[in-house]
């Protein structure tokens, strides 16, 4: 496919509940409303927790909102090769080492007092400057290495279509997990410029991963596509939803009497879209998308929805 496209990128880890179908709906009426190709990439890099049945009854979803797509379904356990030329590359430019840090190690050490505050999860590039003996040393205890990218402290700002400019700080990103798995970042960055991607529509828990994506973009001479992230779903716990918060799956949903059109009516009005009591095609809905009146505010699961606390 050469076509310049939309997608949606799901973990085949579970049921799409509504926050994730939401961000598609999102996603395939930009991608549409544009003329875009739309193509769904299967992120299944983590190989324990993704299944085959998960992405049909994902697809299986997506198809019963009336959200359709282009061509084959890609898997990311299918490209392992791709990830490794990309990593390859980096590591000819010397942009490359090995990271044999715990998770626990980074924590402690990036919450050090000492000098700059780094975010949480920022690493403190603590492997970037080992020695020979310390890196055998390592090795001969049988620690796992990740292989990190040497990011020289840059500082990235992209601009969000929906949330506006993001100013970041670059730190030494995951490039191939100490599993031997290529991480997300780089993965992500290779398929999307592999197929064609102009613009990505995702949650916009991932606007902060955004700044480390266009800088793996440009050390890999890849183009940059448009970025619209959309409010998250919360639970009325304020917190990110999950199955745990109610019906929140288009099987839960149904089991109430809700159908894949009331939920796509139900997503349609979250997004001002449309109002009480319309039942929009997705055809319809994209006659009337837009991105600049999208809501820029979380999305709060309705009460009906919600687990009745016993
Ligand atoms: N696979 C990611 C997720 O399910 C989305 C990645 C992306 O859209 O870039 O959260």
């Amino acid at each position: 496919m050469t076509t310049a496209a939309g997608r949606f990128a799901p973990s085949p880890t579970g049921d799409l509940h509504l926050g994730n179908l939401r961000t598609a709906l999102v996603a395939w009426l930009s991608a549409r409303s544009q003329g875009l190709d739309f193509i769904v990439r299967m992120e299944d890099l983590d190989r324990v927790t993704s299944s085959v049945a998960f992405e049909q009854a994902q697809c299986e979803a997506l198809t019963a909102l009336g959200i359709d797509f282009d061509g084959e379904v890609v898997r990311q356990s299918d490209r392992f090769h791709l990830y490794a030329a990309a990593i390859d590359e980096l590591t000819a430019q010397g942009r490359t080492y090995e990271c044999f840090c715990t998770r626990r190690e980074i924590r402690e050490a990036s919450s050090a007092p000492q000098g700059l505050e780094a975010p949480e999860g920022l690493y403190p590039a603590t492997c970037r400057t080992l020695s020979t003996d310390q890196r055998a040393q390592f090795v001969q205890q049988g620690r796992p290495s990740a292989l990190r990218l040497r990011a020289d402290e840059q500082v990235i700002e992209i601009i969000d279509e929906i949330r506006g400019p993001v100013r970041a700080a670059i730190d030494d990103v995951v490039l191939r997990r100490n599993d031997g798995v290529a991480a997300y970042n780089l993965a992500v960055v290779v398929d999307d410029a592999a197929q064609h991607v102009a613009e990505v529509v995702r949650g916009d828990d991932l606007l902060s991963s955004t700044p480390r994506q266009v800088m793996l973009q440009r050390l890999l001479g890849l183009p940059t596509p448009r970025y619209r992230h959309v409010p998250l779903v919360l639970g009325s716990d304020g917190v990110r939803l999950a199955k745990r918060h109610g019906a929140v799956t288009l099987a839960q949903l149904a089991e109430r009497g809700i159908s894949p059109q009331q939920v796509r009516a139900m997503l349609a009005s979250s997004l001002g879209l449309s109002d009480e009591g319309e039942s929009p095609t997705a055809r319809e809905l994209l006659r009337r998308f837009d991105v600049q009146p999208l809501p820029r505010e979380p999305w709060v699961l309705p009460p009906h929805l919600q687990r009745s606390v016993p």
